[in-house]
């Protein structure tokens, strides 16, 4: 069999007649036809508040970061397993990072963990839903509630996923999606910031475009427009909304093969877990699955990457994922030294298999068959 990549970016086809009709337009720079096109849709889809297309999703972090006035003493809690923008965006406007270890189970923070971490000066809970499955948000809503604390929701991974029913990225004060070409809908680089709390929906369009209230004077709402905040450059071209927008209209489809072959991938694998060689990804009962990664949890190590080897050897790229934050070697020396050992652990012992919609079903059976192969 051919050797089989980790990810391959899926193209729906409609791309270049939509880029070609944004050029058509005349209009390249942001905030033009198609960008008004994904925003709508998002927002008409799962109901968020003010929808703002990003360059990624790192920028909209740092946009939330912007918005909430993150300064040096702030502290913002964050996840450890999760991907660097997380924290970073919070640490660059000189907030201190307070980590927060996952569950045994699974990686998502673990709430209980976090009631511990409040402090007077924490600014912000950011919560990641990895692999786009929900955390426990009606305990993290009770701890924030309790302090007043605004939620903020890194759903880079999380676009068409539920929690109890409700579309995640509807329920932190504000959210940010990924458009990364790993993601499950895709625009090269890109991103979303989803603002949900109005008091955040006039300055963000102003962070949005470099500190103007350009968007308000196209509006006619103001009848003259300069620098009035701070800001940046943070809107896509209008090439990039257009890329975005041909994929948003084929998200079904996108989503219904991913979650096929993920589907796929559990039924083959669950014997190995069922005779304690592996663990397969834990759905608790109020998150739904939008098929975003397929992982598996070894029981060491020395498993974990002797697996990743084998697949290697055979021609099929399996990776592991992140370092924990708390112990990457920029924020070691900064981290308050508290052990995280569950973060740690799937940093040894996590590793994602091939999923992109292209893969088929019989690639899946030969990847699970070589991972039976290097159990037995
Ligand atoms: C992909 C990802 C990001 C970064 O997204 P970009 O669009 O590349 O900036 C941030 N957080 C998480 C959890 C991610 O998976």
């Amino acid at each position: 069999m051919q050797s089989i990549p980790f990810n391959k970016p899926y193209l729906t086809g409609l791309e270049m007649q939509y880029m070609h009709e944004a050029v058509r337009e005349g209009k390249l720079s942001g905030n033009g036809l198609f960008t008004k096109k994904c925003h709508t849709w998002f927002e008409e889809k799962f109901g968020f508040g003010k929808c703002l297309l990003t360059s990624s999703c790192t920028d909209a972090l740092e946009m939330t970061a912007l918005l909430l006035n993150i300064s040096p003493g702030d502290e913002v809690i964050v996840p450890s397993y999760t991907f660097v923008s997380t924290a970073l965006a919070f640490v660059r406007q000189g907030a201190k990072i307070v980590f927060a270890d996952s569950y045994a189970e699974q990686p998502n923070m673990d709430p209980a963990q976090v009631e511990q971490l409040i402090s007077d000066k924490t600014k912000a809970i950011i919560v990641v839903h990895y692999a786009g499955m929900a955390c426990d948000m009606d305990a993290i809503i009770r701890i924030a509630k309790a302090k007043n604390i605004p939620i903020i929701e890194d759903a880079a991974q999380a676009i068409n996923a539920y929690y109890k029913g409700i579309p995640l990225g509807s329920i932190g004060a504000m959210s940010a999606f990924s458009f990364h070409e790993t993601k499950n809908i895709i625009s090269g680089e890109g991103g979303l910031l989803a603002v949900n709390d109005q008091q955040f929906f006039r300055r963000a369009e102003i962070i949005w475009e470099k500190g103007t209230n350009r968007a308000e004077f196209f509006r006619g709402e103001v009848n003259k427009y300069g620098w009035v905040d701070t800001g940046s450059s943070f809107l896509p071209s209008e090439i990039t909304a257009a890329f975005l927008y041909a994929q948003l209209e084929n998200i079904e489809r996108i989503q219904n093969q991913r979650i096929n072959l993920w589907n796929l991938y559990q039924n083959e694998l669950v014997s190995l877990e069922q005779q304690g060689s592996l663990k397969l990804p834990v759905i608790p009962d109020y998150a739904t699955n939008n098929a975003h990664m397929f992982y598996v949890v070894c029981q060491t190590q020395n498993d974990r990457d002797g697996l990743m080897a084998h697949l290697k050897k055979n021609g099929v790229l399996a990776v592991s994922h992140y370092i924990s934050l708390h112990s990457s070697s920029y924020y070691v020396d900064k981290h308050d030294g508290r052990l995280l050992p569950n973060a740690d652990a799937f940093t040894a012992r996590l590793l994602r298999l091939p999923l992109f919609y292209e893969l088929t079903d019989a690639q899946v059976k030969h990847i699970c068959a070589l991972v039976k192969s290097f159990f037995a």
